[in-house]
């Protein structure tokens, strides 16, 4: 094998064949996981920053390697994106999360889940049975599913994309496009399409405070969103500060460190039931 390895590098640059290589090795690794059933799902929780209710949890994987080290999803969702893995990895965080939404409503905490759909899993599964299914399975009202799309998912077939969107509204799941703004697709989809609520990208809300475009698009956002009769969450606020400005220009309903870090079903359980208490 050695001798191989020596061979191959007079055809490839170093770097590609490394870099491939640590890819093939990931893919490995994924499977593995998958195997193994080593990916968890987290949940951080959205609030309306006015009243403190609770407004919902986002769906967010956790893949643990062996040595116990957390492995970030950016570093393996886009591979999984290329090698179709994604396909069965979303479709095991959709039952998670419908099943622990589940849980929750059985203790009495009636919270809606969101997860996050690749535009790959959108496209190649026969995506709207294996919702349906996995509602059924799992006996969740579809009210408290909520699923978190990209403009990506739209720029790419609109009118697929709307067919898919108009059942699960008949179904009575929500669909919110996640990372608003930072897409490319035209804004004639929001008119168009069945969404419920627009999530604000969290690299504008980082900056808002100190860039004035970052804060006027933010704005402007928040103007369409109204205009549109779509709800609006801002997500990666992680200050007071931060807070206290969105709600002052009229998006009340707030995801981010600052609020609620992503945590295990039974811990954000706890931190739902003081919420819901206090
Ligand atoms: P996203 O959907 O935009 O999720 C929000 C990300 O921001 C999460 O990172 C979350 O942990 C992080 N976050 C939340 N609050 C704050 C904050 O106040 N400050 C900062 N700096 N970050 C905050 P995470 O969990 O690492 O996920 C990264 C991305 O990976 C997600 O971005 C999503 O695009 C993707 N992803 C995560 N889970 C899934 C999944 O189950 N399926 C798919 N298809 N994609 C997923
Ligand atoms: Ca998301
Ligand atoms: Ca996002
Ligand atoms: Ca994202």
């Amino acid at each position: 094998a050695k001798q191989d390895g020596r061979h191959r590098y007079r055809f490839f640059s170093h770097n590609i064949e490394a870099s491939s290589r640590a890819r093939l090795l990931l893919e490995r690794r994924m499977r593995d996981a998958l195997e193994r059933d080593a990916f968890e799902v987290f949940y951080q929780a959205k609030f309306d920053a006015r009243s403190g209710i609770t407004r919902g949890m986002e769906a967010l994987i956790r893949w643990r390697d062996e040595s116990g080290t957390f492995i970030p999803p950016a570093e393996f969702i886009p591979l999984a994106e290329k090698n179709g893995l994604i396909v069965p990895i979303g479709r095991y965080v959709l039952l998670q999360a419908c099943r622990d939404a589940r849980r929750l409503l059985q203790r009495g905490l009636p919270v809606c889940v969101s997860v996050n759909i690749s535009a790959v899993q959108f496209r190649e599964e026969p995506f709207l049975a294996m919702v349906e299914r996995i509602l059924d399975e799992t006996t969740l009202p579809p009210a408290l599913l909520e699923l978190e799309i990209t403009e990506g998912v739209l720029a790419h077939d609109i009118d697929a994309a709307g067919g898919i969107l108009g059942a699960l509204k008949a179904l009575g799941v929500r669909v919110s496009i996640d990372d608003f703004g930072t897409g490319y697709s035209s804004l004639t989809y929001l008119k168009r399409l069945p969404i419920d609520v627009l999530k604000i990208d969290r690299s504008f809300v980082r900056d808002m405070l100190t860039d004035s475009s970052d804060a006027a698009i933010i704005e402007a956002i928040i103007r369409l969103g109204q205009a549109l009769g779509l709800e609006l969450v801002a997500e990666g606020v992680e200050t007071e500060a931060q807070a206290e400005k969105l709600l002052a220009r009229g998006c009340a309903v707030m995801q981010g460190y600052h609020f609620c870090m992503p945590m295990p079903f039974e811990q954000i359980c706890q931190r739902l039931q003081t919420a819901m208490a206090g």
